[in-house]
């Protein structure tokens, strides 16, 4: 891993991690440029988020800490921001990562939400100035696309503390809470506790994110998203070591006296189906939903209470005004992105022929050359066939054979 010299870290992946899936959930165009994302993690120190980040990339984004964090009790919350580029099977993402270190750390913890919600926000009027700006067309998206809210594993409830950040920031961010080091509760435990959450969750209005389930999707699909939000809140572990389990397998996990905990085991924990909804089927559907809801609803309210009422805001940032002209281009979108990948389809198939065409006339080639090599070995048996013939002949004829020799020899009967 080396930063370049931009500060982004070029780092390479140690195992498949799913991103490469994303131009199925994308336009190809956008696979030329590359993708983007950006994720938050939330927690208190030690909770396993750095951890958890370099599970799920499967990347070492976070040097692993040798020595336990101590946090100034007094100082303020910190946000930092770590970039990277990754590429898999020729698929490039570039991953942002917010961290909040000193989140709930303090003697007072009351008012931690606040730096973050404000730094969720200023991102937000960041992208708004850049909409209203003349320079539409380069605008540097920091917006951010899912937060991770990691929860102790106490195994009783949520704390104020939980409810108070999850309740002030699920209007603004797509909110996914996950228990933290769950290999430290028992399957009962963490039952009793994602219930005990969901019971939280729902009694104080938190909208945490669910993946949709769309009218037109089909069986698997609704299966599959059903499967994911049944996780909700997704119970985690991580780890980037390898461990060698009792029956010779070398898996990601954590090993303890009693045995091994398996990251990528979906028995073990809900890591698979994290990292399942976050890249490999709902990265573009967090950004769709950040950038038409959450963002739409913050740049409304936001304006509103500038003062500008819908009818005051220019055409091009007044989401009602425009609808019919969003319409449009959305479909001239929908119509360009259909007929590219009819395009990209037709290519493919080509290919497929040409290549197709070339391995049977090559398996042809050598048909003929091995045809044509036993054509010779066959001219050249029979030769020696002709020649050893003629020479038996000849030898019978100068040595004529007595009646008893031939009889042994069984010529006649
Ligand atoms: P952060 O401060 O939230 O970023 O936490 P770290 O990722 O640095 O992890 C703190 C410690 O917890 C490290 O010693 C990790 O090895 C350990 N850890 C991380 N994830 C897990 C987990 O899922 N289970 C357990 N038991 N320990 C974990």
């Amino acid at each position: 891993m080396a930063a370049g010299a931009n500060g982004i870290i070029q780092t390479k992946l140690n195992a498949f991690v799913g991103f490469s899936n994303l131009p199925n959930q994308h336009h190809r165009r956008s696979v030329k440029k590359g993708f983007h994302f950006t994720i938050m993690v939330v927690g208190e120190s030690g909770l396993g988020k750095s951890t958890l980040i370099n599970t799920l990339f499967n990347t070492t984004l976070y040097p692993e800490k040798k020595v336990p964090i101590t946090t100034d009790l007094n100082k303020s919350l910190d946000i930092q921001e770590i970039s990277a580029e990754i590429e898999e099977s020729g698929v490039k993402l570039r991953l942002n990562v917010i961290d909040t270190p000193g989140f709930g750390d303090f003697i007072n913890n009351e008012d931690s939400w606040k730096p973050i919600l404000r730094s969720v926000e200023a991102r937000y009027d960041a992208y708004l100035e850049q909409e209203q700006s003349q320079h539409r067309a380069k605008i540097t998206d920091n917006r951010i696309h899912a937060c991770l809210y990691f929860i102790a594993p106490t195994g009783h409830s949520l704390r104020q503390l939980d409810i108070e950040f999850m309740r002030r920031l699920a209007p603004r961010v797509n909110l996914i809470p996950v228990i933290a080091k769950s290999d430290t509760l028992t399957d009962e435990e963490v039952a009793a506790f994602k219930q005990r959450i969901l019971d939280d969750i729902i009694f104080n209005k938190i909208e945490i994110y669910r993946p949709p389930v769309y009218e037109d999707d089909d069986e698997d699909t609704v299966a599959e998203t059903n499967e994911i939000t049944s996780k909700i809140p997704f119970a985690v572990v991580g780890s980037n070591k390898d461990v060698t389990t009792s029956d010779g397998r070398t898996v990601r996990g954590r090993a303890y006296p009693w045995g091994i905990i398996e990251v990528d085991n979906e028995d073990h924990n809900d890591f698979v189906k994290l990292r399942q909804m976050l890249i490999r089927t709902h990265m573009e559907e967090l950004k769709r939903f950040t950038s038409e809801v959450l963002y739409e609803t913050y740049r409304t309210q936001r304006l509103e209470a500038s003062g500008r009422t819908q009818e005051a805001i220019p055409k091009e940032i007044n989401p009602a005004a425009s609808l019919e002209e969003q319409r449009i281009v959305h479909e001239q979108k929908l119509a360009k992105m259909e007929n590219d990948m009819k395009l990209v389809f037709q290519q493919k198939v080509q290919e497929k022929e040409a290549k197709l065409k070339q391995s049977e006339e090559e398996l042809y080639a050598r048909h003929k050359e091995m045809r044509e090599a036993l054509e010779k070995q066959r001219a050249e048996l029979e030769d020696k066939k002709r020649k050893l013939e003629s020479l038996v002949h000849s030898a019978s004829l100068m040595k004529p054979a007595t009646p008893e020799k031939t009889r042994k020899k069984g010529i006649f009967k």
